[in-house]
């Protein structure tokens, strides 16, 4: 006996399909019309839309920032994650300076254990290769353990940024191991400068906080970072939340050259701006202190062409969620201690959905190109998770395409006291959520078990 999703709209990249899709076990058995119902607990998805469960690939759970640690752990954040629609994240093991990768991966490991909702990987932000590069070869040991993904920062000295040399010792390595590096793009030691060239003058508000981060400084890391790459033998590359036109058309060029190089954007580059969302008076700002900073708007009509064009594959969250009343308060006085991010793991597929496919920026199955498909191909999870056919994991998302809903900190799942999306109204959501063929949403509750979540094992996804 199965489960049997009858009569709903099976979306992937390629097609949508009236299809009934049976689940035996924690897999998908047959997608198909008219798949008999005998034996089978029918789930009746008439009107609705079956999905593939979301893959949210930049998200910062429990994480260490600045003197404090993000809000949402294993458990508030997958199980917010579950509710928006999304089965799958991968989150990232920080290494601290000093110390090997070994370790951050216990670490990351240990936080997901009993927590997890929903399966998760991780990718490893390599911050220190050791005093004469012996860590280096944790990176083989890695790949060997599932991860095949490793993050470098360009931004924020001292604390987590890598130079070029220690890039391209990397890419080297990824280069020969078929894994890939993901690049937080922006010319730290300049914003360093100029931060510190605000604050010397006075200017300590959460607006500093966007004005020092020009978008040349975000282009500039882009261009060379794709260079290095270049020189490493043609390491696959790619780019972090992309905010703005100028680093986009860097991600552009380079792949008009035909070189490894993929990137994402996220919905608050799509869908907030500078103007709108800062520059009022007193510390409400820094509810989007995030980096990079929100942009001016005429990047957004951009970066929506862009994800249309396939010049960027993905849209993430780079969920790293803080408290308005004890956290962002740090930062009273000087912005350069408010900690950085906001919350977005519940929210990506509503936004992207509405704003996307309802406003016809994108069709229903780029759609599911950018929130699926294409993250489980490019980070080594396909055709396991991304796409509703027989052999994959059954994550599969019920969507009204009716349903209204408007997203308020109030009615929200994560662990934060504040939405930067407060307000916003959207059409379309999360019905039910399949997890490896289990019920773990329904109707917007969640009704799966804390730590059910299991850690992914991905594979290199190749050249
Ligand atoms: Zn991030």
């Amino acid at each position: 006996m199965g489960t049997l999703i009858k009569d709903g709209k099976v979306v992937s990249a390629q097609a949508t399909t009236l299809a009934d899709v049976l689940i035996e076990g924690e897999k998908i058995a047959r997608v198909a019309p008219g798949i008999g119902a005998a034996g089978h607990a029918v789930v009746d998805a008439a009107g609705m839309l079956v999905l593939p469960g979301g893959i949210d690939v930049h998200t910062h759970l429990d994480m260490p920032f600045g003197g404090t640690v993000s809000t949402d752990d294993y458990e508030w954040g997958t199980r917010a994650a579950a509710i928006g629609g999304t089965t799958t994240v991968i989150d990232f093991a920080l290494q601290s300076m000093g110390h090997p990768m070994t370790e951050a991966f216990r670490t990351w490991r240990a936080k997901a254990e009993g927590k997890a909702c929903i399966d998760y990987a991780l990718h490893m932000a390599v911050t220190d290769l050791g005093p004469d590069d012996e860590w280096l070869d944790e990176v083989d040991a890695m790949v060997a353990e599932g991860i095949t993904s490793f993050k470098i920062f360009m931004a924020y000295p001292n604390v987590l940024m890598v130079n070029d040399a220690t890039i391209f010792k990397l890419m080297q390595r990824t280069a020969k191991l078929g894994a890939l590096v993901c690049v937080h793009a922006e010319n730290g030691t300049v914003i360093d400068v100029v931060v510190q060239q605000a604050l010397a003058t006075g200017n300590t508000g959460p607006l500093y906080h966007a004005l020092t981060r020009p978008v040349e400084a975000e282009a500039e890391a882009v261009h060379r970072v794709v260079a290095i790459s270049e020189i490493a033998g043609g390491a696959s590359v790619y780019i972090v939340h992309v905010s703005c036109e100028e680093s986009m058309r860097e991600v552009a060029a380079a792949r008009a050259r035909g070189l490894h190089v993929t990137g994402e954007t996220c919905p608050q580059y799509l869908l907030l701006s500078l103007e709108d969302h800062m520059g009022k008076p007193g510390f409400e700002d820094a509810k989007f202190v995030f980096t990079p900073p929100l942009r001016e708007k005429k990047n957004q009509a951009p970066l929506w062409q862009a994800l249309k064009d396939n010049v960027l594959q993905v849209v993430s969250t780079d969920h790293c969620p803080f408290r308005f009343a004890d956290q962002k308060t740090l930062g009273l006085g000087n912005f350069t201690r408010i900690p950085n991010g906001a919350p977005g793991i519940e929210n990506r597929m509503q936004l992207i959905l509405h704003h996307g496919v309802n406003a016809g920026r994108i069709s229903l199955e780029r759609f599911v190109e950018l929130t699926a498909e294409a993250p489980a191909r490019i980070f080594g999870m396909y055709p396991r998770k991304g796409v509703v056919a027989a052999g994959s994991d059954a994550d599969i998302v019920l969507w009204d395409p009716s349903a209204k809903y408007t997203i308020t900190a109030a009615g929200q799942s994560m662990n934060t006291d504040y939405s930067i999306f407060e307000g916003f109204a959207v059409k379309g959501n999360a019905r039910q959520v399949l997890s490896r063929g289990e019920c773990i949403v329904d109707g917007g509750k969640f009704v799966g078990r804390v730590g059910r979540g299991r850690y992914l094992r991905r594979e290199v996804a190749g050249q």
